[in-house]
């Protein structure tokens, strides 16, 4: 038995991580500031001996002895990231010095919840882990992506001064069940509006492209990437390299949903990318047989199912 901390544990992926960890039959210590996660999301977890929730904001330092570290505190979307810039970029630079202190405190092995934002908008398609990205460093999105940025060079440096164990998975478009309903994200967006018939807003001509990847698939990556060898230290991109245009997923959707939407154009945001495809090459050799095995459909219609239980309750 391991005990393993997860910062933004009561996230969309950390309260999943967390149930896979302890279904495992480790210790799981549950970190989170409740910005974007909810007490929901691993209310289910709470009777389990091995659970722990702690409430926590990783910007100030936090003690505990444990074996791993999955560092997955951080705003992922757009809405909740761009709210208090600031925050995020403190959250992504000192919240990963602080875990990264303590990472080295207690001789723990530590993953960083990277992200395919390193890459911005890419010139290169698809994306491989070689590629050092298109970011503009004072747009919209830079607090995120330029904190994500530096978080990399700061689990980078510590290895290299420390000889910490770290990993850092640049993760792609994940998607499923615990998405917040008001995230503002794509898929969470289009299946509410899908399920209540309200008009589906389309960023731009919606001929933009983003591959996703269900949350099964993520945690299976996560997982096998913390249990690695300590010579693989990242970064390695964790995706699903079907690409899909998001008038496509729309149209899925809608088909999916039986819903009477209409669609409408809004205008695109700043910085939007304009395509985004993970080259997983890496992750298929690397980590222990793994690969995407959920297709969009397939993912589809449980996170269309949680959604609908959601809205109706
Ligand atoms: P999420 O917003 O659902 O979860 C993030 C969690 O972190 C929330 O529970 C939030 O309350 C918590 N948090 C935020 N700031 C904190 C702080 N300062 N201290 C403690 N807790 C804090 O988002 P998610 O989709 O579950 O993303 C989890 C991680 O994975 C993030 O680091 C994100 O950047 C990364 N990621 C996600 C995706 C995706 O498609 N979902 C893609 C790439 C990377
Ligand atoms: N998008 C959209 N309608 C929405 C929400 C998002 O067309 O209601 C678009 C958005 O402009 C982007 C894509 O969908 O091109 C993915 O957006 P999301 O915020 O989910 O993720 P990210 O842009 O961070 O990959």
């Amino acid at each position: 038995m391991k005990r393993i901390l997860v910062t933004g544990g009561s996230g969309f992926i950390g309260s999943h991580l967390c149930e896979r960890l302890l279904n495992e039959g480790n210790e799981v210590i549950c970190v989170d500031n409740f910005f974007s996660g909810s007490k929901q999301n691993v209310i289910h977890l709470l009777d389990n001996k091995n659970f722990e929730l702690i409430r926590h904001d990783i910007t100030m330092p936090f003690f505990a002895e444990v074996d791993e570290i999955y560092n997955l505190a951080c705003p992922a979307s757009p809405i909740h990231y761009q709210h208090n810039a600031i925050k995020t970029v403190k959250t992504s630079v000192m919240g990963s010095i602080n875990m990264l202190g303590l990472a080295k405190r207690v001789g723990a092995k530590i993953l960083q919840a990277s992200t395919s934002e390193v890459y911005g908008d890419p010139l290169v398609h698809p994306q491989p882990e070689s590629y050092r990205g298109n970011v503009n460093p004072i747009g919209p999105r830079s607090c995120y992506d330029e904190g994500k940025r530096c978080a990399e060079t700061l689990f980078t440096s510590y290895r290299e001064q420390h000889n910490l164990k770290i990993k850092i998975a640049r993760i792609f478009n994940t998607y499923g069940p615990r998405m917040s309903v008001n995230d503002g994200r794509v898929v969470s967006n289009f299946a509410v509006q899908a399920i209540q018939n309200k008009d589906i807003t389309i960023c731009g001509d919606g001929k933009q492209t983003r591959s996703f990847m269900y949350i099964d698939d993520l945690v299976e990556g996560l997982v096998r990437m913390m249990n690695t060898p300590d010579s693989v230290t990242g970064p390695i991109n964790i995706g699903n390299p079907n690409e899909f245009s998001i008038l496509e997923l729309a149209y899925r959707i809608i088909a999916l949903t039986n819903s009477k939407s209409k669609l409408i154009f809004k205008a695109l945001p700043q910085d939007d990318p304009a395509q985004r495809k993970p080259d997983i090459s890496l992750a298929l050799n690397t980590l222990n047989g793994w690969k995407p095995r959920v297709e969009l459909e397939a993912g589809l219609k449980p996170t269309i199912d949680y959604f609908s239980k959601i809205l109706n309750s």
